[in-house]
């Protein structure tokens, strides 16, 4: 078993990975406790949680709303939940981020530990204190920082996790070696096909490595004020393809990593060696290094990125296989490196010119 500490601003955090679901009891504080997971997971796990109440949320983005929170509320006030009451949020990301929120602000805040049972919530969503629920279209954009005072990552759960589930969090695993750790790279090559078959030794460890990088981040910048923008890398264009339609979470993290290498390189950053490699390796995890976009709808959905400060973007770039850094770009800057990079993106749909 691999022990993480994070240290947050609000409470430090314990991230537990290996095979540790079956020891969640001991993770417990007495008095009452009540679950909270989705449809998919009750489905699957109903036998193996604890004997306390279970609330289920929808599965899918489409879940991730207010009104899914309200629902929540509207059951613990049923259940009698007072501020003694120990919330354990049991899913992928979408339940951590919706179980969070809700513990972190039903009577202003009730204890709350997560079980994160997808390989993105494992790598990911469950780490960092970060949750919410999206808004009028905009992802994520109601939410609180909250730390968990655990998470469980047991590989065990991921042997029911959907095949198309998988891209999500090997593309996050990764950007964490790209960023920070080109040994943990060298090794993802070493392992690729077992990364990929979700063998659970090889997971156990880059799940621990991902969450290592990730804590130490966010233990130096919890709310994102500058490192924590370096978890960013490939996420600027992966959230506009992700927007414009089309692409899964990871296959558009896979193509904005791409995009940001093909970036850095013609930026004299890189080696053209390094960016080949990282081409390779992400062919090799069945992830897309190209695509074919409509360029306006792409530069669209870029403007709407909350994330954005004004006219300017902060886009990662590298300076080697784990070296990172946050650059300030303009918008019409991002805007031409869209066109400039069509080996990553082709266009499609330009409208012929009159
Ligand atoms: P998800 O929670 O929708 O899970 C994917 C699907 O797999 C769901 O249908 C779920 O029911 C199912 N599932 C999960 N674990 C399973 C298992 N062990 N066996 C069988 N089915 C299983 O999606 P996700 O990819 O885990 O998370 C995506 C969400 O995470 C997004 O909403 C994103 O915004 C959020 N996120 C948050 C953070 C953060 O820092 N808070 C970071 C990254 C992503």
């Amino acid at each position: 078993m691999q022990v993480i500490e994070i240290i947050g601003a609000s409470r430090a955090s314990r991230v537990l990975v290996g095979d540790v679901y079956r020891e969640l009891a001991r993770h417990l504080p007495a008095g009452r406790v009540v679950v909270i997971t989705d449809e998919n997971l009750l489905r699957l796990y109903r036998q193996e949680l604890p004997p306390v109440p279970v609330l289920s949320i929808g599965s899918g983005e489409g879940a991730k709303t207010l009104e899914t929170v309200r629902g929540l509320y509207e059951s613990m006030l049923e259940l009698e939940v007072d501020r003694s009451v120990f919330i354990v949020g049991l899913g992928g990301g979408i339940v951590c981020d919706v179980a969070g929120f809700a513990a972190a602000t039903f009577m202003r805040g009730l204890r709350f530990g997560l079980v994160a049972t997808s390989l993105l919530a494992q790598v990911d969503a469950g780490v960092g204190g970060k949750n919410g629920v999206n808004l009028e279209g905009y992802k994520n954009l109601v939410g609180t920082f909250s730390q968990p005072e655990f998470v469980l990552c047991d590989p065990w759960f991921l042997r029911s996790l959907p095949e198309n589930e998988v891209a999500n969090g090997l593309a996050e695993i990764v950007k964490h070696a790209l960023i920070a750790d080109a040994g943990m790279f060298a090794f993802i090559e070493e392992r690729a096909e077992q990364a990929l078959a979700l063998d659970p030794d090889v997971v156990a460890r880059l799940v621990g490595d991902s969450v290592r990088i990730k804590a130490a981040v966010v233990g130096r910048d919890e709310r994102e004020a500058g490192v924590r923008r370096i978890l960013n890398f490939g996420h600027t264009l992966g959230h506009a393809l992700e927007a414009a339609g089309g692409f899964s979470h990871g296959e558009a993290v896979s193509v904005g990593m791409v995009f940001a290498a093909a970036v850095s390189v013609r930026r004299g950053r890189l080696a053209p060696a390094a960016r080949d490699r990282i081409v390779r390796l992400l062919e090799r995890l069945r992830l897309p290094t190209a695509a074919e976009v409509d360029l306006e709808r792409v530069a669209e959905a870029l403007g709407k990125d909350k994330k954005r400060s004004g006219e300017a973007i902060h886009m990662v770039q590298l300076g080697g296989i784990g070296q990172a850094a946050v650059e300030t770009v303009s918008i019409e800057e991002f805007r031409r490196f869209l066109s400039e990079e069509q080996a990553v993106l082709r266009p499609v749909g330009a409208r012929p010119r009159r």
